[in-house]
């Protein structure tokens, strides 16, 4: 029998949220068989050039790919980025700006932290981040460590989720602005886990009719926070707007337990008609 290629479009390197170095992160994906993947750190590019070189040398094929954080309430909106160049001087000059402003945010979570009675410092916290883009998962993690909080939910749940004391918003982009910066790169734009935008199926038509006109091209239906049931209801969307239905497993290693490259949700497997469908959409632009 001929082996089915396996895909998976969605997963984190130490570059932003991950537990895995970028080679690592490679490796790991060649242990399971994935042939075709797309490393989609947040707000960032730079492991970009180093999963480039790893899959290279694995056999395996790379999608360049960012999750861009977007403006939104009453959840969260992340968008996927597929195709792009990762050399794109404007929106590099965009993510820099980003980074910039989550170094400025990342001390002042540690003064809420420490208003709390909580003993954490930031140096505690880029350690535990490997020196790269620090987010709140690296927050958690000390927080963890120390004994505060038992598992990493609790961290957000109890000090950092939204509405919690310690937490603070980051500089974000509106999602027109994301999904140009995307599509002005050569690359198509996709919604992440829309479940966690946290709409009712009707209010997210809504939006989705909103996030078309700005250029949406896909929605990642199949996620491992997302079951069955509300694939169902995403591809419904997909089908209603035209758009190309994506998936991934979003895995961060030891960062999001129990996630596993390549798993995302309820036994589905991600064929590569997806990749060719992207490539298709692109080319006729
Ligand atoms: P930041 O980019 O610093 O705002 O951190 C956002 C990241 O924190 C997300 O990409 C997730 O990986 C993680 N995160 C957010 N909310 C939760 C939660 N409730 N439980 C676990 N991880 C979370
Ligand atoms: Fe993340
Ligand atoms: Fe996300
Ligand atoms: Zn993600």
């Amino acid at each position: 029998m001929a082996s089915k290629k396996l895909v998976d479009l969605h997963m984190h390197t130490t570059h932003s949220d991950g537990s895995f170095l970028p080679r690592d992160l490679i490796r790991h994906a060649k242990e399971k068989n994935l042939t075709c993947i797309s490393v989609t750190d947040h707000d960032t590019l730079s492991s970009q050039a180093e999963c480039r070189d790893e899959c290279a040398k694995q056999g395996i094929e790379l999608i360049p790919g960012i999750e861009i954080s977007a403006q939104f309430e009453p959840g969260t909106l992340h968008i996927l980025g597929y195709f792009l160049n990762p050399e794109h001087p404007p929106l590099k000059a965009v993510l820099d700006d980003i980074q910039k402003a989550r170094r400025e945010r990342n001390p002042q979570i540690i003064r809420k932290l420490r208003t709390l009675g909580i003993d954490i410092t930031y140096d505690e916290v880029i350690a535990e981040s490997g020196g790269k883009q620090v987010g709140r998962p690296h927050f958690a993690k000390v927080l963890l460590k120390k004994g505060v909080i038992k598992t990493m939910n609790e961290a957000f749940d109890k000090y950092l989720g939204k509405g919690q004391p310690a937490y603070l918003d980051k500089r974000r982009l509106s999602s027109k602005e994301s999904v140009r910066q995307i599509t002005e790169a050569g690359g198509i734009a996709v919604i992440a886990h829309p479940k966690q935008m946290k709409l009712s199926e009707e209010e997210l038509t809504k939006e989705f009719g909103r996030l078309v006109d700005e250029g949406l091209g896909g929605i990642e239906a199949y996620n491992s926070c997302q079951d069955r049931q509300e694939a169902e209801i995403y591809k419904k969307i997909a089908q209603r707007f035209n758009l190309i239905v994506t998936g991934g497993s979003d895995f961060h290693g030891a960062n999001k337990p129990g996630v596993e490259l390549g798993w995302m949700g309820d036994g589905v497997e991600q064929g590569y008609d997806v990749i060719e469908k992207m490539r298709e959409r692109i080319s006729k632009r």
